[in-house]
């Protein structure tokens, strides 16, 4: 039996993209018959978790019958006090992506405008999208550093956010302190900066700012965090935000009681504290970048210097063909189509012989183009 329908969805989802993630390691182990493959393509800490972490996780295995703590009190503590915050200038989320989510629900009505510095995350758009408002993209500079009079310049009534995703995703670039700060004061004060500071661990230069000060000084700023990448727990899904307390009293409207579960509330709240694992993790990143750089600059490729946990290279027109080679090699890395970028390729930082075996594929992928070419 079965019967026809014409249930609609909303006009504003037509705009909605889906997100279209980086291919996971099974998928393509499993097409390609492969017996080792490497995910350097969805930013994601090469070392693991946190052990305390996985530790308190199996601790919480037999709370599973109970529903999570809706507030989330012991890991709002933990974040608390380990950034000199208050309880009530957090807000935790399954992911920091949930986050931009509920962002775009508490404050966006149909027609209003966000400002993204482009590109950029595409989850803002696709907050926007979901509540029918516009996106205004700002095209980064020739090296993808932030414009701040052109942002400044876009601003109208409808302006509701303005995003700063600092390391930026996917160019690794970063909005220096002073900057942001100029941003602050130039904005009218209908209007929210979301500082998305996901990747601020990896960031080593002096004027990096992970923005949590300007929260803590009471700026119209809300600051995203992430366990996804320094702490290593993406599939956990858990993030949080810091922001001045009415800020985080809006977004408490539209949050689900349960949205985040009990291992990841209290992985993370082990994980923020494991300095150990955190110190680690950057050092295993600060060493794959300059290696990374480093042997780019000996293969002659433009890359674009990061302050993050990824490097984006420009391979020019033969981009698409690196990235699919890389594939049947068994390297997963991000290829720059998803940002309008054809020419270039996103590659998360490894471990160092993960990075050894990426350096090498790409020599040796690069000496056939140009073998054929030759012979051409
Ligand atoms: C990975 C990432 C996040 C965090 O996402 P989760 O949902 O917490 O996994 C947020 N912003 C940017 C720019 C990211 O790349």
């Amino acid at each position: 039996m079965s019967k026809i329908n014409h249930i609609k969805h909303r006009r504003a989802l037509d705009l909605v993209k889906p997100y279209i993630p980086g291919k996971t390691l099974w998928e393509v182990q499993k097409e390609l018959r492969l017996d080792r493959v490497i995910k350097l393509a969805s930013n994601e800490n090469p070392i693991g978790p946190s052990t305390n972490a996985l530790e308190v996780i199996s601790n919480s295995l037999s709370t599973l019958n109970r529903y999570p703590d809706a507030h989330s009190v012991e890991l709002k503590a933990a974040i608390a006090s380990s950034l000199s915050l208050s309880t009530k200038q957090l807000i935790i989320t399954n992911g920091a992506d949930e986050l931009i989510t509920l962002i775009s629900e508490t404050y966006l009505e149909a027609e209003d405008e966000i400002i993204v510095p482009s590109p950029s995350f595409s989850e803002y758009d696709f907050g926007a999208h979901l509540m029918g408002a516009k996106v205004v993209p700002v095209p980064l500079d020739n090296h993808y550093q932030f414009n701040i009079d052109l942002i400044v310049s876009v601003v109208t009534d409808r302006t509701k956010l303005v995003y700063i995703c600092s390391p930026n995703n996917p160019t690794g670039t970063y909005l220096p302190k002073s900057k942001l700060e100029e941003l602050l004061q130039s904005l009218p004060d209908h209007i929210l900066v979301v500082f998305d500071s996901a990747y601020s661990h990896f960031a080593t230069n002096e004027d990096y700012t992970n923005g949590l000060e300007y929260v803590r000084a009471g700026f119209p700023i809300i600051v995203l965090q992430t366990f996804s990448k320094i702490y290593g727990l993406a599939g956990l899904r858990i993030g949080f935000g810091a922001a001045p307390r009415n800020i985080i009293q809006s977004i408490l409207h539209v949050k689900e009681p349960f949205n985040v579960n009990n291992l990841a509330q209290a992985a993370a709240a082990s994980a923020i504290t494991d300095e150990e694992h955190i110190e680690k993790s950057k050092q295993v990143n600060t060493a794959g970048r300059d290696q990374l750089n480093k042997a780019f600059q000996e293969l002659g490729l433009h890359y674009t210097e990061s302050m993050s946990n990824f490097i984006l290279v420009k391979f020019g027109p033969v981009a698409k063909e690196i990235y699919m080679q890389l594939l049947m090699k068994g390297i997963i890395v991000r290829y720059g189509n998803t940002w309008g970028m054809p020419e270039h390729i996103r590659i998360s930082i490894g471990t160092p012989e993960e990075n050894n075996i990426l350096i090498e594929a790409i020599s040796s992928i690069l000496l056939t183009i140009q073998l054929k070419g030759e012979t051409k």
